[in-house]
């Protein structure tokens, strides 16, 4: 049993509580509202005391259309009954109390004293309506899309929901696929014996993935012990998985794996061009074509300027594709013909986009945005206990406010950025030095990944290549050959990441 909190920690907890959860109370009355148990209220000398109670009962509420409409918008594809199903999945009592516990709700829910010393505190149904109630508050306080972003920050993946359901219906199907996509070795399923009488046998079965045990269950028959092993099995691994992401770091390179900043780069290098080719370059921003077409040539960038190059390139139709090899060729070929130099082009490309910043810092910031999931995923890692780094060659400042608008407050002392001037691999040697913490490294760039695995000393950093970022054909073909570095795909980042980014080492 635990007591409640004196009041010095308790405001201090509850501080702790809006800051795991992004959103400061304006109503200070309202949160403690929120966080008043009907038990507690009955002990206080003024009655009636307010209570949780029908903050609950909005935020029920506010959680279901929050949930509603997000299913209905990100599976067009499904039916009524898969979205029925997921959002309970996701607003039972088992998850609202999960949403609780992360925010540390029931460290600072006020309890009565019969409450406290029956365990009360620990009681999912107590946890999951306290999370209702902060729901329901945040939403009186800060409006609906504050409660939103609060609510979507927590809740799983939707690929991890659906898994989860199919677990339900098909266990055994399930294990194999996860023991598939976490390249774990063969699942095999033993019957060790079948005891008892004839007509009411009991069947003993286990699992193994490899030499490892994972599970054993009993069952009426061989079915349904196979069944009940495959569920244990299944949710053994899941909470290896979110314990080996609690005790790792994990390093983020941020264009590219975090950010996408296609149309920033092309909307900065598209007005830089205007100021030498008027004529080619006439409207004041790019067309959706455009964007669409430098989209598929920017991953041969090296350096920003380039871009102006290549967008030159891109508005007279040449075909950039072919000339992978030698594009630096062309580069210069252009910087002759106009006689110009990489020098000027480097300064006008960064005069430029001083400018648009000092002019309209919102609306470029406005040009980024954030690759699906990435965010909720960076929270999630970050409430489970994984220490996350980003490491980059975006300024600071830069970095901090495109997180800030997305509504993550990112400790600024773990953004290394271009005012470092230090390589990444300095970080990682540095981060290397905690050797009870596993070491990943995300980055989309393959010559940086290459050099991190050449460097003595990060031989036991995990390489991870994202294969959604701006990478060549030439490069996801390369990558194959490299067994050190191992490509992962979006949906696979935000999903270990979210949960675990550590097993497939
Ligand atoms: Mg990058």
């Amino acid at each position: 049993m635990t007591f409640n909190l004196n009041s010095e920690e308790h405001s201090a907890a509850v501080l702790e509580v809006q800051k795991k959860a992004g959103y400061h109370f304006q109503n200070q009355a309202l949160l403690m509202e929120a966080l008043t148990h009907p038990s507690y209220a009955a002990e206080l000398p003024q009655q009636p005391a307010k209570q949780n109670q029908r903050l609950e009962f909005f935020g029920d509420a506010v959680l279901q259309i929050i949930l509603s409409k997000y299913l209905f918008v990100s599976l067009p594809e499904a039916q009524e009954g898969t979205l029925t199903r997921m959002r309970s999945y996701l607003a039972n009592e088992a998850a609202t109390a999960d949403y609780a516990r992360r925010l540390g709700l029931d460290k600072v829910l006020l309890l009565g004293k019969g409450e406290c010393t029956t365990g009360g505190r620990e009681r999912t149904s107590i946890q999951g309506d306290a999370f209702e109630a902060f729901l329901g508050a945040v939403t009186l306080d800060g409006g609906y899309a504050a409660a939103r972003a609060l609510a979507l920050s927590l809740i799983p993946p939707l690929d991890v929901v659906a898994e989860k359901l199919v677990l339900e219906e098909n266990p055994k199907g399930a294990l194999q696929e996860f023991c598939q996509s976490h390249r774990l070795p063969r699942l095999n399923y033993e019957l060790l014996s079948k005891t008892g009488p004839v007509h009411s046998p009991t069947f003993t079965v286990r699992v193994t993935v490899g030499n490892r045990e994972l599970s054993r269950a009993i069952g009426p028959n061989h079915k349904q012990a196979e069944r009940e092993a495959a569920i244990l099995a299944y949710n053994a691994l899941e909470a290896e998985l979110a314990k080996s992401l609690a005790s790792a770091t994990v390093v983020l390179d941020f264009d590219g794996v975090l950010c996408d900043s296609v149309r920033e780069c092309c909307a900065s290098a598209w007005k830089a061009a205007r100021t030498i080719w008027p004529d080619l370059f006439e409207a004041e921003m790019p067309d959706e074509e455009t964007y669409t077409r430098f989209r598929q040539v920017r991953p041969f960038l090296e350096t920003g300027f380039e871009g102006i190059l290549l967008l030159k390139m891109v508005k007279e139709d040449q075909p950039i594709l072919e000339y992978e090899q030698n594009l630096k060729e062309h580069f210069q070929r252009i910087l002759y013909q106009w006689e110009l130099t990489e020098e000027q082009l480097r300064k006008l490309y960064g005069d430029t986009r001083d400018r648009w910043i000092q002019e309209d810092f919102d609306g470029w910031l406005a040009m980024h945005s954030f690759y699906p999931g990435v965010i909720s995923a960076l929270f999630r890692a970050r409430v489970n206990g994984c220490r996350v780094y980003i490491s980059t060659t975006k300024q600071e400042r830069f970095v901090q406010a495109l997180l800030k608008r997305a509504g993550v407050d990112f400790p600024p002392e773990n953004i290394h950025g271009l005012d470092r001037k230090e390589k990444k691999e300095v970080l990682l040697l540095r981060l290397c030095q905690d050797q009870e913490r596993t070491l990943y490294f995300v980055e989309d760039r393959l010559k940086t990944l290459q050099r991190v695995a050449e460097t003595p000393g990060l031989e036991e950093v995990s390489l991870h290549f994202a294969t959604w970022g701006y990478i060549t054909r030439h490069d996801q073909e390369n990558v194959r050959q490299l067994s050190r570095i191992h490509p992962v795909s979006l949906t696979e980042f935000t999903r270990r990441f979210g949960n675990d980014v550590a097993h497939s080492k």
